[in-house]
């Protein structure tokens, strides 16, 4: 079984239920099904192989969905791009991943001419029409010989097509991860990989036929794609697709579909607390909050909870592990401030420089064990091996494991701070300032420091302009030791953040360097 065997399964089974909503169109499941089928079989015609790689381009769309199916229903391998990547970002992915096909909207296309002739190995663009009137003269491009676009593409596409055998081995999707260091990194994940991990999260959150869900996380990164899109699909829910996160949007779409679970960052649980006009009645259908991505600051899950009357369980995960390794249970206690316990079929462990099993309460490296667990980084076979031992994933995040065998997530190992020999972890400065009333968003991070190494530094977006950094200081030293107290507490009136919404706090980082 895969994903799309599954979804031709789930087509045959209820084929008359919605797969999916989007700005007031629909699709059953049926139809879903024919469109994947159709999108495959033009893309065959294409000259489309199996093991060929196809990048999509696209932003929360149904496009995104049919091109992703049809493309592993033929078996081809699919690349998820964030489409607001600069053209070298985009040009470096499409280089490294050998890309064939590219699948994006027509407003890439002056991107796509721009980086044509460096990108020889590109084949075919196919071109999702927005309906704009900004509709360039085709005879104009130098793409043109190899542009189709997708509504041609699922005209010409044939209902017989069957599709090749697919193996769980086979890779299904490539991600580029934003790494450590260096360029991003491809991770090579399995039709087993994403198979499994969908399963097994839809099993833990008993995701089923009757749930509705808030498809807003973006697409092509690694935590909408399982969890708010393959999980859903896989257990018959619907998926509300949602273009773009915005507070004003969510309540709309969860008042008119009585929509029943929503996965966010923690920065969109922020948004939709801060908005004014959001009301506890319209979320009153949610029967679960999923957060995942970065860590869940305890006072922004108690607080949005109290708010809206709704239980947040929070996950954790990575690109690498297709991504999900902990969520908390729904049948047991719920613990704030704790990723929750292993998922079925995978295993987690806290480990010493060594590699060895440090006792239940200390801090190590979280490492990773499962069927979820990635192929490897695509060629990158050095990286691959530094990455997984002995079949276990290193995932660079430091965690500990209570008695009950749930996960605390400490930090990145690569964000702490060294001040004069302590270990700071800037979680945990961050817990206190999100405790503050006034402080609506937190980031801490190390600086360079003559005397200690290294100093806390601490950037604060306030919903109060009179609050002052002497506050903050003196409310810092009574709940913190005093080297964990920043040196400095700037106020930003945001902080930065990637397109899924984790803050960088790396970009914060550069910015003091730069300016010091
Ligand atoms: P990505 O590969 O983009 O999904 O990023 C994975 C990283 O996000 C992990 O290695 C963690 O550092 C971070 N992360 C994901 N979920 C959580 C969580 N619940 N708490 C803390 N960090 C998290």
């Amino acid at each position: 079984m895969n994903l799309s065997s599954r979804l031709r399964d789930t087509a045959a089974r209820i084929g008359e239920k919605p797969a999916y909503f989007f700005m007031g169109e629909s699709s059953t499941y049926a139809e879903l099904d024919a469109a994947v089928t159709r999108f495959a079989s033009g893309l065959e015609q294409l000259g489309v192989k199996k093991g060929d790689h196809i990048a999509l381009l696209l932003g929360n769309t149904p496009q995104f969905v049919i091109s992703l199916y049809g493309a592993l229903r033929l078996g081809a391998t699919v690349i998820p791009v964030n489409p607001v990547y600069t053209a070298d970002e985009i040009g470096y992915i499409l280089h490294n991943g050998d890309v064939k096909t590219v699948v994006g909207l027509d407003l890439m296309i002056p991107l796509a001419e721009k980086m044509h002739e460096r990108l020889p190995k590109v084949e075919n663009y196919i071109v999702c029409e927005t309906g704009g009137d900004r509709e360039p003269d085709r005879s104009t491009l130098s793409i043109s010989p190899k542009m189709k676009t997708f509504t041609d593409l699922l005209a010409q596409g044939s209902q017989d097509f069957q599709g090749p055998e697919l193996e769980e081995d086979d890779v299904a999707v490539i991600l580029y991860t934003s790494g450590t260091t260096g360029k991003p990194k491809g991770a090579m994940l399995t039709h087993g990989n994403l198979y499994s991990n969908a399963n097994d999260v839809s099993d833990y959150l008993k995701i089923n036929e009757d749930d509705r869900f808030i498809t807003t996380l973006p697409m092509f990164h690694v935590f909408c794609l399982t969890v708010a899109l393959n999980a859903p699909l896989i257990s018959g829910g619907t998926l509300l697709i949602v273009p773009r996160f915005s507070p004003g949007e969510i309540f709309a779409i969860a008042k008119e579909h009585k929509a029943t679970v929503f996965a966010g960052v923690p920065t969109m649980y922020n948004f939709l607390l801060q908005y004014h006009e959001g009301k506890a009645e319209d979320l009153e259908t949610l029967r679960l909050c999923i957060s995942g991505g970065a860590s869940m600051p305890v006072a922004l899950l108690e607080n949005f909870e109290r708010k809206f009357n709704v239980v947040i369980s929070e996950g954790y995960g990575l690109s690498e592990a297709s991504p999900v390794t902990c969520f908390n249970p729904l049948d047991r206690p719920r613990k704030t401030g704790s990723i929750g316990r292993s998922i079925v079929n995978v295993q987690n462990k806290v480990v010493n420089e060594l590699g060895e099993e440090v006792p239940e309460g200390q801090v190590g490296e979280l490492i990773v064990k499962g069927p979820n667990v990635m192929k490897g980084y695509y060629k990158m076979p050095e990286e691959t091996a530094a990455t997984i031992k002995d079949g276990w994933l290193y995932t660079g995040d430091l965690a500990r494991k209570d008695e009950d065998g749930y996960f605390y997530i400490v930090d990145r190992k690569k964000d702490i701070i060294l001040v004069g020999g302590y270990n700071v972890y800037p979680r945990e400065v961050e817990e206190v300032l999100y405790n503050h009333e006034e402080v609506v968003e937190v980031a801490v991070l190390g600086v360079p420091d003559p005397n200690f190494g290294e100093a806390v530094r601490s950037f604060v977006v306030s919903k109060n302009p009179q609050l002052t950094e002497s506050e903050l200081l003196e409310y810092c030293s009574e709940h913190l030791a005093k080297y964990k107290i920043p040196d400095r507490i700037e106020f930003l009136d945001e902080l930065p953040k990637n397109t899924t919404g984790k803050i960088l706090r790396r970009a914060l980082k550069k910015q003091v360097l730069q300016s010091n």
